[in-house]
């Protein structure tokens, strides 16, 4: 199968070819013939299944073509739960859009400055990227137009209402021209999505792509049990030592403690820094630039925050706390095996919390391996039930088995290829709630 069998502009067709794409992932195979034919979209498909082209590929084909409605209000809005996906997703319309030398967009998000974002909106607009919140505040001001408005992308549809944008989105989409095309892509399309979906879109074709679908590499998958906080600091030591990581993600549940493991890292000598949602937005994007730069290696962050990362070099993803949400955990790794190529996701959790891995795992359908680093085995067992185990009964060994990345130079003794200058990110503003 090939993009060009798909329906897709030829000036889009060649922006693919210079983004490397050799061929359509499954959802885009089955998504963007239907949507180029007007269809509505129900879709499941998870981050790294190459979900954004599967909607802005047929949204940036409809845009290759002159708009007959009048106004000069967005023709496609595309809705996001964070900022910095948000931010991804106008990125990549670029990207994909860039022989459409007319096309004009505009991402609309909190923590950005309205003068900005208001002087896009004053003239004529193709394509609008927002999270609700922002959007909002833009047509409570009167500034958006949606008379012309051809297609609506609802993306992560689960993630906006576990995030208390439902009312908003209710809201945007009686807004919107009911002759519209609509798009939802979400982890999951059952309970309050689905009903919300079901309102909002007609005789939608469902497409449901399997989680293991994605158009990265291969991630390998690991769970460290630990007895404490301590022991935890203690195992990442030595993943970050002996890993020979280029580039890590490290996950934690709250704002505070992404700040805190970001200082101490960085005081180990390593270019740390974290990213969580109380940071100012230019902070933020700052940060993710250096990340893309290469100039930070190791970022600590909170789920928020984590959104929208695309960064192929980060080899390693480490769930330092583990998520809240067991879909989180699949957000999380994602952020590893990018662009085709291998990582590794490596999970630490208390003995106390074996409860929480098996939700994990009953979400996934799927056990994680376990492994032990040798000499730094938990001395408590996982509570009641256990944690799954190899087919020989007994924990891998974390510490002897091949891991992608470790052949690298610097996987034994001192880590001496991260040391970098100290990160100024470091004294981000303090806050103690989660995210
Ligand atoms: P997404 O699921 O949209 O977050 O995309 C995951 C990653 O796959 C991104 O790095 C995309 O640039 C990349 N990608 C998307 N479609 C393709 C494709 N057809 N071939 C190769 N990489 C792709």
């Amino acid at each position: 199968m090939h993009f060009s069998d798909l329906g897709i502009a030829p000036t889009i067709l060649r922006a693919l070819e210079t983004a490397g794409y050799t061929s359509p992932t499954g959802v885009q195979a089955e998504a963007i013939p239907a949507a180029i034919a007007g269809r509505d979209l129900l879709v499941s498909a998870q981050t790294g299944s190459g979900k954004t082209a599967a909607f802005l590929l047929p949204a940036l084909t409809k845009l290759s073509e002159r708009s007959t409605g009048k106004g000069q209000g967005p023709r496609v809005l595309v809705l996001c739960p964070t900022r910095e996906l948000a931010q991804q997703v106008e990125k990549n319309a670029l990207e994909y859009g860039k022989d459409l030398r007319w096309l004009k967009t505009a991402c609309l998000v909190g923590g950005a400055s309205f003068g900005f974002q208001t002087r896009a909106l004053s003239r004529p607009i193709d394509l609008i990227v927002a999270t609700p919140g922002r959007l909002m505040d833009h047509m409570r001001s009167g500034r958006i137009d949606f008379s012309r408005l051809e297609m609506l992308v609802l993306d992560e549809a689960d993630r906006m209402l576990d995030m208390g944008f439902i009312e908003d989105i209710e809201t945007i989409v009686k807004a919107t021209p009911a002759e519209r095309q609509t798009v939802l892509f979400s982890a999951t399309l059952d309970g309050t999505v689905g009903r919300m979906a079901e309102k909002m879109t007609r005789e939608p074709l469902r497409i449901e792509i399997a989680r293991s679908e994605t158009s990265g590499g291969t991630i390998e998958e690991h769970l460290l049990y630990a007895d404490d906080l301590n022991h935890k600091h203690r195992l990442l030591d030595h993943i970050l030592k002996e890993s020979g990581f280029d580039q890590c993600v490290i996950f934690s549940a709250t704002k505070s403690y992404s700040e805190e493991l970001a200082d101490k890292l960085s005081d180990q000598g390593y270019s740390a820094a974290c990213l969580h949602g109380d940071m100012p937005q230019s902070w933020r994007n700052r940060t993710l630039n250096d990340l893309r730069r290469g100039r930070i290696k190791i970022l600590v962050a909170t789920d928020v925050a984590a959104r929208g990362i695309d960064v192929p070099t980060i080899t390693h993803v480490v769930n330092f706390d583990l998520p809240k949400q067991a879909e989180d955990y699949v957000h999380r790794i994602g952020r590893t095996g990018r662009a085709g190529r291998d990582g590794t996701a490596i999970t630490l959790a208390e003995s106390k919390e074996s409860h929480k891995v098996r939700r994990i795992e009953q979400y996934l359908k799927r056990s994680i391996t376990e492994g032990v680093i040798e000499g730094m085995e938990p001395t408590r067992r996982p509570s009641k039930g256990g944690p799954r185990r190899g087919g020989n009964g007994k924990p891998g060994g974390y510490g002897n088995q091949r891991r992608p990345g470790s052949g690298g130079g610097n996987s034994r003794g001192g880590y001496q290829g991260n040391r970098g200058p100290r990160s100024n990110e470091r004294s981000a503003p303090r806050s103690t709630s989660s995210q």
